[in-house]
């Protein structure tokens, strides 16, 4: 510091890139720097000396002076920002912004300056341009008000693909459910080798496009956060018995081995979401068995060495994953390669349902694969094993036992529906039984006819015209308790819908429903479902 002298320590103040204002006790503009004196286009004759409320009138009142005053008076520091005092200066960058009275944004800092052994104080006042800071900042607010908008937009627009979805799934499902209904019969009627032949084709190319819809609309739940996973007892070794006998036919007629095992450590009862792990492992299963031609799909659940995770395992013999596929094959619409859909058909869907639905368990899924020798899938889901129960007690419904058509107990079930075909596939389900079947085409004559009627079970389509199955539903139930009629000997209510979504559930059992069906109706659903109520 030595080697400066007062004219260096003045020139530096000087040439200082921010502007620099300096006042005596008595308010006095003792020193401006070149910085202040460029921008407020004034020179120093008109500053030096002056008062600075002389020169500055406008400052009279405001924050600034007070805080000059307060830095004068006791030394207090103070910074004012631009946000609640753009302007305190009349600075410009250049003659058109005078004109346009356009000033620099002003960040100040007031700071009292005391020299040692003297009595004279000062206050120095430091202006720093920060113009460029308030202009990004603008423009960053209006980029988020615009990203704000366009995130509601783009929730607007996945919000309608997934009701376009939703209502288009309906849309198909209901004369797919007719075709599919239809063709079930039509295997109970003599037909020809030949005719048997178109038939199976004709099912299964109904069932693989009911499929495609299902991966479609489950996706798009899944994509809209619409989709829960539940929390339910149910038995592992039934699940995998169960799934694994989906596929021994076909795994008979492409002369491949099928087999399971279930770790003696996992207990009869578990908790998880069934319907989801059953169809994870239906796409990993039903993979294996597309890809494999000879040997094996082995099918092991166990639990993990700590007892805290399930482990599913699908293994096959079949033509395996190239390795730089093997991550792939997990995103949407994607197969090893383009030929695959011509060869074994499907959508590329399945294993992204599958990953997003095992993550949304909390769980993992991985795979090792070698090609021409075999692929396998591992997953891992959370374990929570419940204490041994007697399972026979909640007798499943699907477990019944049907009797003979003969034996079947004779009833009178109305059925509130609006579609002619649909009628006409419960109809011919039916047709073999004792069973009275009486049709209302909306909810409005259903209530009507169960008013002066008697029946025992009521089969309530759900989209109806008039009145729809929900409100006449609630209107049976509130008819009911108007009669005195005990809740426990209330009428079946089995809704029939292609709306599987949870809330609509829901809300149909919030209405009084006491069953729930979906689309399309098989028909040895609706017999087991009619004779348990009948039964009981
Ligand atoms: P897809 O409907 O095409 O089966 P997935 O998402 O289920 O769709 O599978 C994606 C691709 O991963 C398949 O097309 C196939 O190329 C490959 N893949 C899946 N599982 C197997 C398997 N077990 N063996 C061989 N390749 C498989």
């Amino acid at each position: 510091m030595s080697f400066l002298n007062e004219k260096h320590l003045l020139t530096i103040v000087q040439k200082s890139g921010i502007g620099i204002l300096i006042l005596n006790e008595n308010f006095k503009i003792i020193l401006t720097n070149h910085w202040f004196l460029k921008r407020s286009f004034l020179d120093e004759q008109h500053l030096d000396n002056k008062l600075i409320f002389d020169v500055f009138p406008e400052l009279v009142g405001t924050r600034t002076l007070k805080s000059i005053e307060q830095c004068l008076e006791f030394s207090q520091y103070s910074i004012l920002t631009h946000t609640l005092n753009p302007f305190p200066f009349p600075l410009f960058d250049n003659e058109q912004k005078i004109e346009k009275k356009e000033r620099i944004y002003q960040y100040l800092h007031v700071i009292p300056i005391s020299i040692d052994d003297e009595q004279n104080r000062f206050c120095m006042i430091q202006i720093t341009d920060v113009s460029q800071q308030v202009t990004r900042e603008k423009l960053l607010r209006e980029q988020m008000v615009v990203a704000k908008e366009r995130e509601v937009e783009a929730k607007k627009a996945s919000q309608a693909k997934t009701d376009f979805l939703a209502s288009m799934s309906h849309e198909i499902r209901t004369p797919l459910n007719a075709i599919l209904g239809m063709a079930d019969t039509l295997t109970e009627t003599n037909l020809t080798n030949e005719q048997m032949e178109y038939l199976t084709v004709l099912r299964n190319s109904g069932k693989a496009l009911y499929n495609i819809i299902n991966d479609i609309l489950d996706l798009s739940r899944i994509e809209s956060g619409k989709l829960e996973i539940e929390h339910i007892e149910f038995s592992i070794r039934d699940l995998l018995k169960e799934t694994i006998s989906l596929f021994l036919m076909k795994a008979k007629s492409k002369g491949i081995q099928i087999s399971y095992s279930v770790s003696d450590d996992i207990a009869e009862q578990i908790k998880g979401d069934s319907t989801r792990i059953q169809q994870i492992l239906i796409n990993l299963i039903g993979n294996a068995m597309k890809f494999t031609e000879i040997g094996k799909i082995y099918v092991d659940a166990s639990l993990s060495q700590d007892q805290k995770s399930l482990c599913l395992i699908v293994e096959d013999t079949g033509i395996g994953i190239p390795n730089e596929k093997l991550n792939s094959i997990f995103e949407s619409f994607t197969q090893v390669d383009s030929s695959t859909t011509r060869r074994y058909g499907g959508t590329g869907l399945g294993l992204t349902i599958t990953k997003k639905l095992i993550l949304m368990m909390n769980g993992e899924i991985s795979v090792q694969s070698q090609l021409g020798k075999g692929s396998k899938f591992v997953l891992n889901i959370p374990y929570e094993g419940l204490v041994h129960r007697d399972s026979n007690i909640h007798q499943h419904w699907l477990d019944l036992e049907l009797p003979d058509a003969e034996n079947f107990p004779k009833c009178r079930i109305l059925l509130a529906e609006d579609s002619e075909e649909n009628v006409f596939i419960i109809k011919t389900f039916l047709r073999k039984y004792p069973i009275e079947l009486v049709i209302a085409k909306n909810g409005k004559i259903a209530l009507q006819m169960f008013q002066s009627e008697k029946f025992d079970i009521v089969l309530m389509d759900m989209q109806m015209p008039e009145m729809d199955g929900l409100e006449a539903t609630k209107q049976i139930r509130l008819y009911e308790h108007n009669q005195n009629i005990d809740p426990l000997f209330a009428i079946p209510i089995i809704a029939i819908s292609a709306n599987v979504q949870k809330e609509d559930i829901s809300k149909s059992f919030m209405a009084g429903i006491t069953s729930y069906i979906s689309k399309p109706v098989r028909k040895i659903e609706i017999l087991k479902l009619i004779y348990f109520y009948l039964a009981l």
